[in-house]
């Protein structure tokens, strides 16, 4: 499959590895749309949130988990946001399930910009 987060998973493309477990790998995007803007995404490839199901949602809680552990680790005392977009209306590029995890900046809200 010609996935690039599989390859950045597979360690074939590189990236900046922020934390990883058995069912989860965080990484800074290569194109920052505020001061902190890390993925998490799952080991196991889900191609966007409406392929969520019973069977994989455990991925989810847990991304949910690590986000957090993440924010207490790095200090977003702040706050952050957490996005996922889902096919072509909401801007989806990578067919790979995966949340930004923002933060680092107050920031706005509005369908129209996550940040
Ligand atoms: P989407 O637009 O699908 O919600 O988010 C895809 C994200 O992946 C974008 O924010 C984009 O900057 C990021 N991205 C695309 N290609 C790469 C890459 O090769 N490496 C990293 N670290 N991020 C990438
Ligand atoms: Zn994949």
């Amino acid at each position: 499959m010609d996935c690039l987060f599989c390859k950045i998973i597979a360690g074939e493309v590189p990236s900046t590895k922020v934390y990883e477990d058995d069912m989860v790998y965080a990484f800074k995007d290569i194109s920052p749309v505020a001061p902190v803007h890390y993925l998490i995404i799952p080991k196991e490839h889900i191609s966007g949130a409406s392929e969520i199901n019973e069977a994989n949602s455990k991925y989810v809680a847990h991304i949910f988990e690590v986000a957090a552990r993440i924010a207490k680790s790095e200090g977003f005392e702040n706050g952050f946001r957490i996005v996922t977009n889902c096919g072509e209306d909401a801007g989806q590029t990578v067919h790979h399930l995966h949340f930004h995890l923002l933060a680092g900046k107050k920031m706005g809200w509005s369908a129209d910009s996550a940040v």
